[in-house]
């Protein structure tokens, strides 16, 4: 493992940053301790994994296939299989599926219409790579060590607003799943400190928060004018508790996109070019 001396180390109490193979990535401390059955990493650095070719700023071929070629990369460094990697589509949804098997034999099933208007992937079966991607936008790694049973979730602040973390832990309880063995992560995204927003998004989350005690910790308004800033990891944060997951395990990277935009992908930084980090997670 090369180490990261002259480099920025975002390794806190909850994740650890590696460096292996030429390629960084973050592990979550908890989710280390079942190694021997679990492996999973959230990318950091240059390295972009956008892979969507289709109608929305759809990406060329040699970009795609240097996308193809970092997931590669990330999957050696981790211990799974490149070509057992399921990615849906992505469409800012709050709906899950739960998945069995593959549906292309020898490649990755990236890009497919079996998961088109979907935004998160639920397992039980080993060897199956779960991958999503963010700029901005939270993903979450579940994992319940007693069932065995992980999940990829992609939760952008649409995501949030229809509650897609709670679709997931309903989906999990029908695979025998119980809330209170459930670990969920949180990968870097966009934070309160960066997360400013109209007043058409602030009354979505009003909307969604108006009984939450922690109302006023959520939204604040700017002192300067007509804007608010919103903290959606706090709002899945107490989502995800009244869905029975114990506080000590939701586990938050607990870092912003944007004030780290020098090692994360950030859509409010990049723009209209932006390149995307991925999290991955496989039972093993
Ligand atoms: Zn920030």
């Amino acid at each position: 493992m090369e180490n990261l001396e002259n480099k920025k180390d975002l390794t806190n109490e909850n994740i650890v940053h590696i460096c292996k193979n030429g390629i960084q990535y973050l592990q979550f401390r908890k989710l280390l301790e079942y190694k021997d059955i679990l492996t999973h990493a959230y990318s950091i650095g240059k390295e972009n994994f956008r892979t969507n070719k289709g109608k929305d700023k759809p990406i060329d071929d040699i970009e795609y296939k240097n996308s193809m070629y970092n997931y590669r990369k990330l999957c050696d460094a981790i211990g799974c299989n490149f070509n057992n990697l399921i990615k849906p589509i992505q469409r800012h949804t709050n709906q899950v599926k739960i998945v069995e098997k593959k549906i292309n034999k020898d490649k990755p099933d990236i890009n497919l219409i079996q998961y088109e208007d979907l935004d998160g992937i639920i397992t039980s079966k080993k060897d199956l790579v779960l991958a999503s991607t963010n700029a901005d936008c939270i993903l979450f790694l579940f994992f319940d060590p007693i069932k065995k049973v992980i999940a990829n979730v992609h939760s952008g602040w649409r995501g949030t607003s229809m509650q897609i973390s709670v679709e997931t832990i309903k989906k999990m309880k029908t695979l025998g799943c119980m809330p209170e063995n459930i670990i969920c992560c949180i990968m870097p995204s966009i934070r309160k400190c960066h997360f400013e927003v109209k007043e058409d998004v602030k009354n979505i989350f009003y909307n969604q928060c108006r009984n939450m005690k922690e109302l006023n910790e959520i939204i604040t308004k700017d002192d300067k004018g007509e804007t608010w800033f919103v903290d959606t990891v706090k709002i899945n944060q107490i989502l995800l508790k009244k869905e029975g997951l114990k506080e000590e395990n939701i586990i938050d990277s607990g870092i912003c996109s944007v004030c780290n935009s020098d090692l994360i992908h950030s859509y409010r930084v990049e723009k209209q070019n932006f390149s995307l980090a991925t999290a991955i997670i496989s039972l093993i």
